[in-house]
């Protein structure tokens, strides 16, 4: 039996930021889903988002074959390379154009291939899979906060509104050298996963998205209800959603 994946995107600037610095994309024929969350170069995160998501999705254009892995393993490598050349556009954007210095991004990305799936993360986006009615964080945020919960000196409650919450330990910024977290997921019918910035997950906890989830419905109807409740608690950031469905091959 295989499985094929069907996916909705939605990104919204929120209620208190003047642009949306966050970006995303859905390559339904490789099975590619990225997110990426941009922030300083003088306000040009957005830049740094947009160069990244587009240099993923280029590098898996010119090097078709890695657009279908053979395996997890396969894949995994193809994710690292892509993002290694991602790394290599921001560094030129960056000589190129003085005003973009200091300029990174998260990235979380997805790369399907029957039913096995590879998650990559740098940063704070998260993936998360809806499994048989319970949300399981799939990824391990690189903030200033998470080490703090796992070291017990915070609770999740406390990070999602500690000044410090959107403090990363690890970006995309043109550096070469950065740890990229991979972990290969079995894909099973009725799974959702979803990716997305941290303007949802610090509005809204784990227990809300699940809930919502819980409700069922459209992958557009969730991904909407999930930014009107982030907006109408204020929408203090940019708030970035992919949303997969695993449906069963015809
Ligand atoms: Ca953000």
């Amino acid at each position: 039996m295989s499985v094929h994946l069907d996916a909705w995107g939605l990104s919204d600037v929120g209620r208190q930021r003047a642009r949306n610095e966050d970006s995303f994309s859905i390559d339904p024929e490789r099975s590619l889903y990225l997110v990426a969350d941009g922030m300083g170069g003088h306000g040009n995160g957005d830049v740094a988002s947009r160069l990244v998501v587009e240099a993923v999705e280029r590098y898996f254009r010119a090097h078709p074959g890695d657009g279908r892995p053979a395996d997890p393993e396969a894949a995994t490598e193809s994710l690292r390379a892509a993002v290694g050349s991602a790394q290599g556009s921001l560094r030129m954007a960056m000589d190129e154009d003085l005003s973009l210095a200091g300029m990174g991004t998260t990235l979380v990305g997805l790369l399907a291939m029957d039913e096995r799936a590879v998650v990559v993360h740098v940063g704070d986006s998260r993936a998360y899979r809806w499994r048989d009615g319970r949300l399981e964080r799939l990824t391990r945020d690189h903030s200033w906060v998470d080490e703090q919960v796992a070291a017990g000196h915070l609770s999740e409650d406390q990070a999602r509104s500690h000044p410090l919450k959107s403090v990363v330990t690890r970006a995309l910024s043109g550096e070469s050298g950065v740890e990229v977290d991979a972990r290969t997921l079995s894909l099973q019918p009725g799974d959702r996963y979803l990716m997305c910035t941290d303007g949802l997950t610090t509005m809204l906890a784990d227990d809300e998205i699940e809930a919502r989830l819980a409700r069922g419905g459209s992958l557009e109807s969730v991904c909407r209800d999930l930014v009107d409740q982030c907006n109408a608690r204020g929408g203090l950031d940019n708030i970035t959603i992919v949303l997969l469905s695993v449906e069963p091959a015809e």
